[in-house]
């Protein structure tokens, strides 16, 4: 016989969470995982900022989910999905499909920025240059870029991405081991706007462990990519998830431990070093954001890559 859900006690249980030794049936995994999402909206009021909500929607299962918990929860709020369209292929073909259908189904205005309109260039075209031995950070250091722009050009109050908790601990651990402590800091729950970015970053997922996401969207059989990047995933970066994830298997509140003592600790701590003014910000001429020179670094990235791309064609 199944186990009944430990919190209805009527339906049959699908799922066992062991950090809350609990057995849960469909409908109370949803309750539960998004009642965390409100709270954890509530607590850092991030959807306080205004009303113009855009939302990062690359077609992936965090992204996927986020829009749609944001929706279910607070339906008054005017949103803007994002998608950016990086050029790869099917793969692309297939996120712009499954991030469209869901921006579709759930009624919300679907918003592309194609890499190969807007910045002439596409992912495949990096990975012919010298880029190209490190194209997932360079893809990702784009990524971060083109949403900024899409955010600033849309005029949104607040932009909403899908970083969940792994994604963050993972971070975490791989800046505290460069030392990189200003990118830490960078991993706090919501961004006041950095001119000329005149938008609030939010993460309502932070404290969401990976996994669930991945429960939450295929119960719920919400539309994501079934295709993986192909130049690969970032091998770091999953080695070192898997490490968490053995290590939580040992100690089944370690996520929430870690992100617990991030939150409380270590940010009140790095606010003394990093939160005062930062200095001068200019305008990149080329797209707008903030640089501390007069072109910013992707910018800069950006036309090295079509400049080699010119010189081969
Ligand atoms: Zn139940
Ligand atoms: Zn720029």
């Amino acid at each position: 016989m199944p186990v009944k859900c430990s919190r209805c006690r009527e339906a049959d249980s699908e799922i066992y969470i062991k950090y809350l030794r609990q057995y849960l049936c469909l409908n109370c995994f949803n309750s539960f995982f998004e009642s965390r999402v409100k709270k954890t909206v509530e607590k850092y009021r991030m959807l306080s900022k205004g009303d113009y909500v855009g939302v990062g929607l690359s077609g992936g299962k965090d992204s996927a989910a986020l829009m749609t918990v944001l929706k279910k929860l607070y339906p008054d709020k005017r949103y803007v999905a994002i998608h950016l369209h990086h050029g790869i292929d099917e793969y692309s073909e297939d996120s712009y499909f499954k991030a469209k259908e869901l921006a579709e189904s759930l009624d919300i205005e679907f918003h592309v920025f194609k890499y190969g309109d807007e910045l002439g260039i596409t992912i495949p075209d990096i990975k012919k240059t010298r880029y190209g031995r490190k194209i997932c950070s360079t893809c990702g250091f784009i990524r971060r870029w083109a949403l900024a722009k899409a955010a600033r050009e849309l005029g949104v109050d607040i932009l909403a991405t899908g970083h969940n908790l792994d994604d963050t601990l993972e971070v975490m651990m791989s800046s505290f081991i460069a030392g990189d402590y200003e990118s830490i800091y960078r991993l706090r729950p919501v961004l006041p706007p950095f001119p000329p970015n005149n938008y609030w970053k939010v993460k309502p997922l932070i404290n969401t462990p990976e996994y669930e996401v991945l429960l939450y969207v295929s119960f719920n059989r919400i539309p994501v990519k079934s295709l993986n990047c192909p130049f690969g995933d970032d091998a770091r970066s999953m080695r070192r998830k898997e490490v968490l994830r053995f290590w939580e298997d040992r100690e089944p509140m370690i996520k929430f431990q870690l992100f617990s003592s991030f939150t409380k600790k270590l940010i009140p701590l790095l606010d003394r070093v990093y939160g005062g003014e930062s200095g001068e910000v200019k305008v990149c001429k080329l797209c707008g954001g903030p640089t501390l020179s007069d072109i910013c670094s992707t910018c800069r990235r950006i036309e090295y890559v079509k400049n080699k791309v010119r010189v081969k064609s």
